[in-house]
């Protein structure tokens, strides 16, 4: 198989650089692609927008400026850098490659592809924007927007979505990959990103417009194909948001799956009413000053969608709250509670975006 077969791609080349030249975004992992800066950046574009990611670069690269102050960063200082990004296991994988690149490169992120490439949390993508974004490496970085110009400039009716298209779009980019290889890629991506959009193409903007097949063919609406994602599996939660003497209780996510290892306030699976919160209380051997419904919400993860129903349970300041009894219930998390003010919740807990509806005002 061959995406682009008898495709001329060694001509985009010119007309893309040029376009890209005379109209880049300015954009300061861009302005100054010193590896760490674009490795970081990658990594915080994967699954979030450009104008989201800015000002959590920021701050990022401010407390973080280098991969020896990434590589010893305390978890929960480095959660909250993260939090509001969401997809945590990108941070943590990006401390674990920061450890690995201080023992075995002394501090210097690697140019190689390969060596790039075994860094946690480094795909071919990512591993292809450093070489050659930072390092000027001729090696290709596709991702979903250089998926989508290719498959409309070649008017390919491969599914984007396998990892076999991929390998291909790579090879043919490869063997026409200019000696601005960093520019060329943003290039492409910008292209895609920015003027081949996914549901409406501006040809009429677009430097390629002459060497487009699906242009050509008014195939732009029709590609790239991409086959039926599994539906998400839709999850019922009750979050409950526990206050005792103007504290509210939270606990720690196990180490392993969903949002770990990140706070969150106790909750248990399904919708739960009224009468089954108070039960709840009633089995803890609590009798709460007051049980009130919170509002609904909706958190969506990549498989999963929480539909959350919320109990705000105000206690007497001297009740003993058993977490056994709670855990018998059903409620996650399991490891003991803490009690937090809402400026401690605001400032040194990371609480994932699934439960911010929830947060307290302060
Ligand atoms: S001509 Fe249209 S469809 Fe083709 S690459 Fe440009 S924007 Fe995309």
């Amino acid at each position: 198989m061959k995406v682009s077969a008898a495709f001329p791609l060694d001509k985009i080349a010119k007309p893309l650089l040029k376009w890209f030249r005379a109209g880049a975004r300015s954009l300061p992992w861009r302005d100054d692609p010193q590896p760490y800066y674009v490795w970081v950046s990658e990594i915080m574009l994967q699954q979030t927008r450009v104008a989201a990611v800015m000002p959590y670069f920021a701050r990022f690269i401010a407390a973080l400026p280098d991969v020896r102050a990434l590589a010893s960063v305390d978890d929960d200082a480095l959660m909250k850098l993260w939090e509001g990004l969401g997809y945590y296991s990108r941070a943590r994988n990006l401390k674990k490659a920061a450890a690995l690149i201080v023992e075995k490169h002394d501090g210097k992120i690697p140019r190689d592809f390969d060596e790039l490439l075994s860094l946690p949390g480094v795909g071919r993508y990512t591993a292809g924007a450093i070489a050659s974004i930072a390092y000027g490496e001729r090696v290709p970085a596709v991702d979903g927007n250089v998926l989508r110009v290719v498959s409309r400039l070649t008017a390919s009716r491969e599914d984007i979505l396998r990892d076999a298209t991929k390998r291909v779009v790579e090879g043919d980019l490869a063997a026409v990959m200019p000696k601005e290889a960093g520019q060329f890629n943003q290039a492409m991506m910008e292209l895609g990103a920015l003027v081949c959009l996914p549901r409406a193409a501006r040809c009429e903007e677009c430097p390629l417009s002459s060497l487009c097949r699906a242009h050509a063919e008014g195939l732009e609406s029709d590609l790239p194909v991409k086959a039926p994602k599994k539906e998400r599996r839709v999850e019922d939660r009750t979050v409950l948001l526990i206050e005792r003497n103007g504290r509210f209780a939270v606990a720690k996510r196990p180490k392993r799956g969903l949002l770990a290892d990140l706070w969150e306030f106790p909750n248990l699976p399904g919708e739960k009413k009224r009468a089954e919160i108070l039960a709840l209380c009633k089995y803890a051997g609590l009798s709460p000053k007051s049980v009130r419904r919170m509002k609904a919400a909706r958190h969506i993860f990549t498989h999963i969608e929480w539909q959350l129903t919320g109990w705000h349970i105000r206690l007497a300041d001297d009740a003993e709250v058993i977490r056994e009894k709670f855990a018998a219930y059903g409620t996650s998390p399991l490891p003991p509670l803490t009690w937090a003010t809402t400026e401690e919740l605001s400032d040194a807990y990371s609480i994932p975006t699934a439960f911010k509806a929830y947060m307290p005002a302060s």
